[in-house]
């Protein structure tokens, strides 16, 4: 028997950057609300917050004050000092120290998230990833530096005092190597910038815009790899976060902290993760191609089998959609 061509069970979409697949696959038939889940939000006491005191002789210093958000070592660093790219062998192979650093962006309240801060104070935070990523940067054996925030224990967050971190990292992550390579790739291709190209798409067809302001946009990537991911791109291009300049860290605090707000309105506050990608560390002028921006990534559904053993995501809403509902949701 032939199939029904006149409902379409999914649709293979390409990554413009990095070339790989995702699914969409709508013959799931699932509507936007049908993605809330329960709140990621969750309680712990006051008096058991790690982040509560920073007086006390065994508190962390802060190795930055920016405002209302205190910027202090990872108690439990993934990456930390010591000796840089020197690689050692056991057999066939090869490892070295996991040299760099750690930090943790502590917002001043215990139980006041991101959408609940004031603008200032989201500007604050802002701020913070700015300051340290230009300090950090600069340290010796450092080739990446990724910002990032979890929200929910599903997105990765042990403390619920709400945070941010920054690791930088001796190596250039598989997935920035990935995303930069593609976007050389297509400059030499094009003679232009792919996120660029993609920007000014999207804010000509509106299909899938959520928001945007005087120099920033948010929107959803016709590719995208799970439902209601948003990408916030810099409207001039910009290869490296940190030339973000003083009089735009506002307009980036309003843009990014509306985003996260529309999620928690629409979908029940799901659990989240956001990240800064940016150009590696190093000689500006080899990486001018790259364009940096913040990822969103909501959690409404798990990597099974399929995701897990192909590398492709199966995202159960048209980006069209998702955006259209992200974009009817008053912050
Ligand atoms: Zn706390
Ligand atoms: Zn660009």
């Amino acid at each position: 028997m032939m199939a029904d061509t006149s409902k379409k069970i999914s649709e293979l979409r390409q990554d413009l950057v990095c070339g790989d697949w995702v699914v969409i696959a709508v013959g799931r038939g699932k509507r936007p609300h049908a993605f809330s889940g329960a709140p990621a939000t969750f309680e712990e006491p006051r008096e058991m917050c790690p982040f509560e005191n920073f007086s006390g002789s065994d508190a962390p210093q802060p190795v930055l004050q920016s405002g209302s958000v205190s910027v202090i070592p990872n108690k439990f660093p993934a990456f930390a000092k010591g000796v840089c790219r020197v690689f050692s062998k056991e057999g066939p192979y090869t490892f070295a120290d996991g040299v760099g650093i750690h930090e943790v962006f502590v917002l001043k309240d215990h139980a006041r998230y991101i959408p609940e801060l004031s603008l200032e104070e989201m500007s604050d935070l802002i701020r913070a990833y700015r300051d340290r990523y230009k300090t950090v940067s600069r340290e010796e054996c450092i080739a990446y530096v990724l910002i990032f925030h979890n929200h929910g224990r599903e997105a990765g967050a042990s403390i619920a005092h709400p945070h941010s971190q920054l690791v930088a990292m001796p190596v250039i992550p598989p997935d920035v190597a990935r995303s930069v390579e593609g976007s050389k790739r297509y400059f030499r291709e094009h003679g232009k910038c792919v996120h660029c190209e993609m920007v000014q798409y999207e804010l000509v067809s509106k299909k899938r815009l959520v928001d945007e302001n005087e120099k920033f946009v948010a929107f959803t990537p016709f590719a995208s790899k799970i439902a209601f991911e948003t990408r916030i791109f810099p409207k001039v291009h910009q290869s490296v976060f940190e030339m973000l300049e003083d009089g735009d860290v506002t307009l980036l605090a309003e843009i990014l902290q509306r985003s996260v707000a529309r999620l928690k309105k629409g979908l029940n506050d799901p659990a989240y993760n956001f990240f800064i990608h940016t150009a590696p560390v190093g000689d500006v002028s080899r990486y001018d191609h790259y364009h940096w921006h913040i990822e969103i990534l909501p959690k409404t559904s798990v990597w099974a089998g399929v995701e897990i053993g192909t590398g492709i995501e199966i995202s159960a809403i048209m980006p069209e959609e998702a955006a259209e509902f992200l974009r009817n949701i008053t912050v």
